[in-house]
Parts: structure tokens; sequence; C-alpha cells
């Protein structure tokens, strides 16, 4: 079936400014509460939230097998569920009805008024009820950039690092919507050059510019996804701020790994944006040093995607400063090895679930994707605009992560990933 909705001729009879995230070849997917306290998955076309469950009521998906209350939910986890022919047949329609040639709804004051709002007046909501949540670690340059700072050069990639697409279970429930405010949060800490370690609030607290992609039900337990299906169950992406506490992980991680110094709090942006519509956006993935197991050896090479992604801190006195300009590509695995490396020992994945790609930093210093790295530990501090400096964040510091595909003929954008560290909450 064809993705018509990606024509990159159509124009909407919506107005969509220039440079806008949201063209009507977008047609990402979220959910929002009205004015009116309904909550209901919805679309967005420019300035315009699109009510999907009132769209369904007054039959605009006509011919279309959706249950009736698919879009009435405060979760895009059934619509997720019915897979690929369905988010493709609903992406066409939406688009064909909004396409500035077609009067049906165009010319229907009474529906448009039930039907299209304001973004400005919606409260975005979590798209998904995050049944779990991984965090892959993929960025060859992050990696290296965290070894060398903590175990020095000669030992900078660990031996497994470009065998496997290493990565670890996270907690989903701490999983939040774009303009959140994040408390710092508390925890046990090693002092430098101490022995035992003292409780307070972190004084370390990162950002990790991320992406994070989200899966239909995609296999049985004990039935791994073969590495050039894998992309069949993947949905779509958003932006992903995976905050980190550094000073609460360093004391914390050995054995086991990250706990809670990541688990306090993770920022996705809200519209889902649909692989198919990130489509025109593929690209060659990096070469792999390495020929990795056949199990990981993915036939097509473009199984990346060209998503330009900048992150900013804006400080209470409303300057932004640009914090880093990095891009998805970089990403040394793909998604599709992401999951069937995550499938390969039988374990089953759901509609819902969210993967995120560790933290994406490029080749150069003004391209790495955490605080950590770009002020290398602590030793080349950020001057800001307002001259202050940095080398973690502020309690009031707001961090906004945007990102956004671009061709010759149309740009389709994830919107913000933003949150503001608010200081520790006050102890019982
Ligand atoms: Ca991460």
């Amino acid at each position: 079936m064809q993705i018509t909705a990606n024509n990159p001729d159509r124009k909407s009879w919506l107005e969509t400014p220039e440079n806008c995230d949201f063209p009507i070849q977008n047609i990402p997917f979220g959910v929002f509460i009205t004015k009116d306290d309904i909550i209901t998955i919805g679309t967005r076309i420019g300035e315009c939230a699109i009510d999907l469950g009132a769209f369904h009521q007054l039959g605009y998906f006509e011919g279309i097998p959706l249950t009736d209350d698919i879009f009435m939910q405060d979760s895009l986890n059934d619509f997720i569920a019915d897979g690929r022919k369905t988010w493709r047949l609903v992406r066409n329609r939406i688009a064909d009805v909004f396409d500035a040639k077609n009067p049906k709804l165009r010319d229907n004051k009474a529906h448009r008024d039930i039907i299209i709002f304001d973004v400005n007046e919606v409260e975005m909501l979590l798209p998904i009820d995050v049944g779990d949540y991984t965090d892959f670690y993929s960025s060859k340059e992050h990696a290296t950039n965290v070894g060398v700072m903590f175990r020095g050069k000669d030992n900078a990639l660990m031996p497994n690092w470009l065998h496997i697409p290493v990565g670890y279970h996270g907690r989903a429930s701490s999983i939040v919507v774009s303009g959140t405010p994040i408390h710092r949060p508390y925890g046990q800490t090693l002092p430098q050059g101490e022995s035992t370690p003292v409780f307070g609030p972190s004084k370390l607290v990162d950002m990790e510019v991320e992406t994070a992609f989200i899966t239909t039900a995609a296999n049985h337990l004990g039935e791994p996804i073969p590495v050039d299906e894998a992309e069949e169950y993947i949905f779509g992406m958003v932006l992903f701020n995976d905050w980190s506490a550094r000073d609460i992980q360093k004391w914390e991680y050995v054995p086991l790994g990250p706990f809670l110094g990541k688990s306090f709090a993770s920022t996705i942006s809200p519209w889902i944006v649909t692989m198919d519509a990130l489509e025109p956006f593929r690209c060659e993935s990096p070469k792999q040093d390495i020929k990795p197991l056949p199990y990981l050896q993915q036939t097509r090479t473009d199984g990346t995607f060209d998503v330009k992604i900048k992150a900013f801190l804006e400080t209470e006195n409303g300057d932004l400063n640009l914090l880093t300009t990095t891009n998805f590509k970089y990403l040394y695995w793909t998604m599709a090895q992401q999951l069937a490396h995550h499938t390969i020992n039988g374990c089953n994945v759901r509609a819902g679930d969210m993967m995120g790609s560790g933290t994406i930093s490029g080749p150069t210093q003004n391209s790495f994707g955490s605080m950590l790295e770009l002020a290398w530990a602590g030793k080349k501090p950020i001057t800001l605009k307002d001259g202050t400096q940095r080398v973690f964040f502020n309690d009031g510091d707001n961090v906004i992560i945007r990102g956004y595909c671009e061709n010759e003929n149309v740009r389709i954008g994830f919107g913000k990933c933003t949150g503001k560290i608010l200081p520790p909450v006050t102890l019982k």
C-alpha cells in the first residue's frame, strides 16, 4: 500500500506556517485534553490540533476497519497494536480529508468546530502507556567519550561494544511528557577522595539528548524478530531527554548498571512521528568496524534516518543558549539491530514499549549529547549569554530539545521536548 500521505506536493486547507514542524505530510499522533476536559487521541497540522475521536465519530474514517472507540482513549496503545496497515490507512485518509482540494470537511463549519482546536488551547498528555522502557547505548562517539573520561584513551570502548547493541532495562513509570518540571533528585554520592558516601540532592544533573522509538506487539515469548523484519514493528519516534544524575550514577552503577541516577525522570516529546512520515529521510548508517554476528546483519544499508537535533538551555531571564547540534544518523547501531538484539533471547516486545537510542553524540565537540561531554567532566565550563557558567544544570534551567528532518520538498519535525529543573522537594 502506498504512503499517499507523504506526497510532497500536497497542500492543506489548514494554514501551515513557513518552516513548521507539522505540515500535512507529517500527521503525527498524540493524546491531548481539551478545555472541556475531553481526552482524545489526535493529530496536528500547522497550529491546529485535530480530535481524531470526533473525526471518527463523524464518519471521516468510513471504510477503514476501526473499532468505534479506538481514538477515544487516553493512550495510543490499542491503535499502535492494530499494526502498520491500519496506521497507513489512517494517515492516508487524514491527508486526503485535509487536502486543500477536498471540500468535505473544509466546507462544513459545524464539523470543523467539533474536530479542530488551536494547539495552544489543548494540553498535551503522555501519548502512550509505556509498558517497558529499554535504553540503548548506541553512539560510538558517546561511548568513547565516556570511556576516555572514566577509563582512559586505551580502554575507551569496552570489548563487547562493537559486537552488541548494549542496553539496559529502564524505568517506565517516570517517563513524562514534555513540559513536566523535574525536581532535582536526592541520592547517595561519594565525594571526591572520600571512602564513605553522603546523602543529599544531586549536584550533577545532566541531560541525555536521545530519540526513542515505540513498538507495536512484535513477537511471542520465545520468538526472536529477524533483523530484516524488525522495522515492520516500529510505529514511530519521539525526542527523548533521559535525565541523569551523574554523581548518583557514578557511585551506584557497579556492578548492575544505572539505577536511581536515571530513574527519577525521562522526558519525551508529545507527538509521535511515524516511521512512514520519516521514510523520505532514510540514509546510510555508519559502516560497522567489525562485521556483527549474523543475527545482527541487516540487508539494507539505509537503515537510519537523517534527523537534525539541537538542544538548548533556556535560563530564567529567557535567554536561549544553544548547547549542541547533533544528528540521529550518527548512531552506530540501527533501530532494527537494536530490536533484533533485544528479542534474540526470546524476550517479547509489546505495543507501547519504548526504546531509547542512547545519548546521541556526533564527532565534534559541538555535537556531543550530554553536559558530561560538552563540559568534559567539568574541565571545560560552558559560558552562557548571561555570563554565568555551567558544567551541569542549575535549578531553574529549562532544557529544550528540538528535532526535524528536511529535504528540498518538505520538513518533518518533532516539535519540542522540554523540562525545567526545579529545586529538590522538601523531605518529610
Ligand atoms: Ca540514556
